[in-house]
């Protein structure tokens, strides 16, 4: 079994990550896939499940977290740390789980560093007021939150060209389908079906 691929996925909020990831998930049956839930020092926004969206502690935690190594990486993010969990990463790929991870730019530098085999894909909204206009209806931000969100966006989106793929989240259907070739063609390289297919090679390459 070759080792799971990780997928890190960065978009400015209210682009549709999230959205994508899941729809992603829950309409492929054939492949293992999991998507890995980070730490923050965030507050909890209504409808959010601890351990679910996110593993919510509180800064002295998450310092001791980082003095243990436990981060694959962190960052901090409007003024909030998050981080991903080493040994969940690690563990999920060595079953060959392809894992996801949806974090920002400064996370996505970190793991490049570290896991170059790891493939980044951003989403774009198709412009400014559509995303304004997702993040309103989101309902689940202030205004002032919402206008600190606008100004970030630029600089999220301003490094879109760090990424191996670039998705556009006009029509979602559309977005979730450029998402599945992705995956797809990552699936057909080379190296991951060497291992996949090693017995019917091994048939094919015999001698008469
Ligand atoms: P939100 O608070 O809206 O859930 O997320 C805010 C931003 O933090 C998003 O861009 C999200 O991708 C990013 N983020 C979430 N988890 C992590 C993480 O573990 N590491 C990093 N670097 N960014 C994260």
């Amino acid at each position: 079994m070759s080792k799971g691929t990780l997928y890190i996925v960065s978009a400015p909020s209210g682009a549709g990550k999230s959205s994508l990831i899941s729809a992603l998930l829950e309409n492929n049956p054939t492949y293992a896939m999991k998507v890995s839930v980070s730490h923050t020092t965030r507050d909890m926004r209504p409808g959010e499940v601890n351990g679910v969206h996110y593993n919510f502690v509180a800064v002295e935690e998450f310092k001791a977290l980082i003095d243990e190594g436990a981060f694959l990486e962190f960052a901090e993010v409007f003024g909030n740390y998050y981080g991903t969990s080493r040994p969940w990463i690690e563990e999920n790929l060595d079953k060959g789980i392809d894992v996801f991870l949806d974090i920002d730019w400064q996370g996505a530098r970190q793991i490049r560093k570290q896991m170059p085999e790891a493939r980044s894909i951003f989403i774009l909204p198709p412009s400014r007021p559509e995303l304004e206009r997702r993040l309103n209806t989101r309902g689940q931000d202030s205004e002032e939150v919402i206008a600190k969100r606008m100004s970030e966006a630029r600089s999220e989106i301003s490094h879109y060209n760090e990424y191996d793929y670039v998705i556009v989240n006009d029509d979602f259907d559309v977005a979730v389908m450029d998402m599945k070739a992705i995956l797809r063609a990552e699936r057909l390289k080379e190296a991951k079906q060497a291992v996949k297919h090693a017995n019917m090679l091994d048939c094919l390459l015999a001698e008469e």
